[in-house]
């Protein structure tokens, strides 16, 4: 059965571009920071014997810290050890980062991928298997069996067009049913809606009828990706769309 298709309106950000620029210097000192001092770090991790393997909460604070100085000294943003220490402490009990101001922000979120990224690769290298990540906490497809963070991203693999779920905070990959909703579990391919955008080829927002939540498909097979986190912020207007559309559209309202 052909797939119910459906054009997505949206409006593209000018500062798209300079955002780029800014997000690429800032990757570049991470992927520095991982080759000098990954291996260092990846000894003091310890993965659980059952997902999630190494929830961000856990990941050692003073890792983080020191990558997240990086980072704002390349924005020439001072702050003290103590504030970076509360700052950090505060976001582990509620995962609240709205004191804030957004370079702040992007640093901050950066240092804890960075960090998790030393997580994910551990965990690829030691083969934790698929079957494994339904057992214990971790219950939903759409939560990552390395970190527990959600994600929306899912990336649809050459050649033969497997789904997997990609981890935008720690870079982790899992397969997925290949059909139906990752929210609700409908089976119903008549419930699932794909919107497209001309701007943003290779890409589907994958609206569920049923319970009015989405995902973000991208199709590997037609579009090279480099970096999913990028593809993923560079392509944001389509999450904001889709929202809209599913709150006009959706059987239930979420
Ligand atoms: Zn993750
Ligand atoms: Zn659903």
């Amino acid at each position: 059965m052909a797939a119910k298709k459906s054009k997505l309106d949206v409006t593209q950000d000018e500062v798209t571009q300079q955002a780029f620029h800014k997000y690429q210097s800032l990757k570049q000192i991470v992927d520095l920071w991982q080759q000098e001092r990954g291996s260092y770090w990846r000894n003091s991790l310890n993965l659980a014997e059952k997902p999630p393997y190494l929830p961000v909460r856990d990941l050692p604070a003073e890792a983080i810290i020191e990558l997240w100085k990086r980072l704002n000294s390349s924005m020439k943003t001072e702050i003290s050890d103590a504030d970076l220490s509360e700052i950090l402490a505060q976001f582990t009990a509620d995962q609240n980062t709205i004191d804030l101001d957004p370079e702040m922000s992007t640093c901050f979120h950066m240092a804890v991928s960075g960090v998790a990224h030393l997580a994910a690769e551990m965990a690829h290298q030691k083969g934790v298997r698929a079957h494994k990540f339904r057992d214990g906490a971790v219950s939903s497809e759409l939560q990552c069996p390395v970190c527990a963070e959600f994600s929306k991203l899912a990336v649809v693999t050459p050649p033969d067009g497997k789904r997997v779920m990609h981890c935008t905070i720690c870079g982790f990959e899992w397969p997925v049913k290949r059909v139906g909703c990752l929210h609700c579990g409908s089976e119903d391919a008549k419930q699932q809606i794909y919107l497209q955008n001309e701007d943003f080829p290779g890409i589907e927002m994958v609206v569920c009828l049923l319970c009015g939540q989405y995902c973000k498909e991208i199709n590997a097979r037609e579009l090279s990706v480099r970096d999913y986190v990028w593809e993923d912020l560079r392509t944001l207007p389509l999450n904001y769309a889709a929202e809209l559309w599913s709150k006009e559209h959706a059987k239930k309202v979420h």
